[in-house]
């Protein structure tokens, strides 16, 4: 496809802001993609990549089963990095959009607590936080953000192994996070899908259910993806760029 020209952007920008400024009831999912300018790596792409090990394969619970070690070496490795990182001009627009909306929710695919650390409160995510382990024999769940001398971590109370409290491929969503968020999906006037590749399933359908409601859907993500052939406008930039624009 041509690249839209300069006046044409503007022209969308200007009906999605008026979209966005006038909706009562307000959705946004995001993706890796929002914490990208916080440093924080993706799965896809070789800055994600750790041992030249391929993360989707570490992501899942028969990994766990298999070597519960490495898969914790490797998320032990990614809370490093995580705590290195800041929240940004997304998140930070994000949250301030939810002090003037009646109707908000933040859905996130993310698990790095950049939201939160920004300042959002009405959030939910579906896909878990890094922050938070749980006990695979005794269900215990608590928040952690030290590092863990001994991997992989036990459970002071019953000695189960500890797992990180992320949801993992071909595991169900979190029942009270994932409700919420097709609650939400059912009734918002405009979703906005920032950062997210789209294939990632159930996430990558929300899209399509607002949009089969009547909602307008709005995309921001420098590249094309799976569900942008449905969006009502679609901005290919940053989100720490975009965002701040459409929710100014
Ligand atoms: P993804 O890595 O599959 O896709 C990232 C998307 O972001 C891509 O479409 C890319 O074009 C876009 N992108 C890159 N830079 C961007 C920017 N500056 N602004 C806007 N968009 C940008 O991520 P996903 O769709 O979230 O799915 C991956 C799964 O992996 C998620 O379910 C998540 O649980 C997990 N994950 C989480 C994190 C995190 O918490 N930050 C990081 C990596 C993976
Ligand atoms: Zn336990």
């Amino acid at each position: 496809m041509d690249k839209p020209s300069r006046e044409a952007v503007a022209g969308a920008m200007d009906a999605a802001v008026k979209w966005v400024r006038e909706c009562r009831s307000l959705c946004v999912l995001t993706g890796a993609g929002v914490s990208a300018e916080s440093g924080v790596p993706t799965f896809r792409g070789p800055e994600g990549l750790w041992k030249r090990r391929d993360p989707v394969s570490l992501a899942t619970p028969e990994a766990f089963a298999e070597d519960p070690k490495e898969v914790w070496e490797w998320y032990q490795w990614r809370r490093r990095k995580i705590r290195g990182c800041a929240p940004n001009a997304g998140h930070r627009a994000l949250a301030a959009v939810e002090a003037v909306k009646p109707d908000f929710l933040l859905v996130t695919q993310n698990v790095d607590g950049l939201h939160r650390a920004a300042g959002s409160r009405r959030l939910a995510e579906i896909h878990g936080n890094i922050w938070t382990v749980r006990c695979v024999g005794c269900g215990a769940e608590r928040y952690e953000q030290g590092d863990f001398t001994d991997l992989p971590p036990r459970c002071g109370a019953c000695g189960g192994l500890l797992r990180p409290g992320v949801v993992w491929f071909g595991e169900m969503l979190p029942r009270e996070a994932s409700g919420e968020a097709m609650e939400m999906l059912s009734r918002c006037e405009v979703l906005i899908v920032a950062g997210t590749s789209a294939v990632v399933a159930p996430a990558s359908g929300y899209a399509a259910m607002a949009k089969r409601r009547g909602a307008r859907v709005i995309e921001v993500n420098p590249d094309e993806t799976p569900v942008s052939g449905i969006c009502d406008a679609t901005f290919r930039g940053k989100s720490g760029e975009v965002l701040p624009a459409l929710l100014g």
